[in-house]
């Protein structure tokens, strides 16, 4: 499950905690110092582990905290304030062209980071939620993964624009536009070509097909097991395309979460959807506040 060994770490910490009646600046700091290495240990930028003890420590040391009948209660408290705050706060919703104008996403990753997986089980929550999406495959360097969107989205009950490999995605996407705009769809998600490494043609292609097609939202798909990797993929997919948000997946195996409690400090987007599974039901919305909750128990 994820977070388990952070999830542990803190709750011994806190533990300690409330079993204190009164509590000392030091007990506090001795504690602070315990939650810090617990993030640290689950692979959060330490930048941001900084920061997140900075906030909770001038909290946590004020008048009111130390004098209170439950000091311990209400250190606890501040730090899952500010967890909370970390991940963002509250939860962003993907936004929607008004009407019936076409929304256009462009899903983006590296490879074998779940995008294709990602674009079908979106595709599945835009169908729930009344919309009418259509899947274009502008991946054309993966052999399989034109094959791979098709059976996804079949499953999904989606069609999938496809025009083989031998056309350039630019103008694949604007052919599935065209296409959404006679046939009624209101949502075309682009899925696009990952490559194992960031590298210059990739987002050159991204940056043409932003420059040329009213892409409405680029989310990027990340894996949360690579932990500092995924965020500093984000950022440097933010700097070079700008990035509206995030889908993190894989976050069923991944026991640290160092990615979930990084990357919006660090990038300044939020997570959107979270990943829990290979099937297509396995994508969840991102709440920050019961995200600190599964962490701190
Ligand atoms: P792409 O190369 O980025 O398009 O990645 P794929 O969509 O092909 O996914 C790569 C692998 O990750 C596949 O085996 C997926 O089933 C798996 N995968 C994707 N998302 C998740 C997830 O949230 N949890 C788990 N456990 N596996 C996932």
């Amino acid at each position: 499950m994820a977070f388990d060994s952070l999830s542990e770490k803190l709750q011994n910490v806190f533990k300690n905690l409330r079993g204190k009646g009164r509590l000392s600046e030091a007990d506090v700091a001795t504690a602070l110092k315990e939650v810090k290495m617990a993030l640290l240990e689950a692979d959060v930028n330490f930048k941001v582990v900084k920061n997140f003890i900075k906030s909770v420590q001038e909290r946590a040391v004020g008048q009111d905290v130390m004098s209170s009948l439950t000091p311990g209660q209400m250190v606890i408290k501040i730090v899952n304030e500010e967890m909370v705050n970390l991940m963002g706060s509250e939860t962003t919703e993907i936004s929607f062209k008004p009407g019936n104008e076409i929304t256009v996403i462009m899903m983006c990753g590296l490879q074998g980071a779940g995008k294709t997986t990602t674009t079908a089980k979106l595709a599945g929550k835009f169908k729930s939620k009344g919309k009418k999406p259509l899947l274009a495959a502008c991946d054309i360097y993966r052999p399989a993964a034109i094959e791979q969107l098709q059976i996804n989205g079949d499953k999904q009950g989606v069609p999938v624009f496809t025009m083989g490999d031998k056309h350039k995605p630019v103008n694949i996407a604007k052919a599935a536009i065209e296409h959404a705009a006679k046939n009624n769809y209101n949502v075309v998600i682009l899925d696009t070509a990952g490559r194992l490494h960031i590298d210059e043609d990739m987002m050159n292609e991204l940056i043409e097909i932003k420059e040329n097609v009213n892409v409405h939202q680029a989310i990027l798909v990340v894996d949360s097991m690579t932990g500092q990797d995924a965020v500093n993929v984000a950022e440097m997919f933010n700097n070079k395309i700008g990035i509206d948000g995030v889908i993190l997946t894989k976050l069923d195996g991944d026991t640290r979460g160092g990615a979930a409690l990084s990357i919006r400090a660090v990038t300044g987007k939020p997570i959107l959807y979270v990943g829990m599974g290979e099937k297509l039901s396995d994508l969840e919305q991102f709440y920050p506040d019961r995200m600190a909750s599964r962490i701190l128990g």
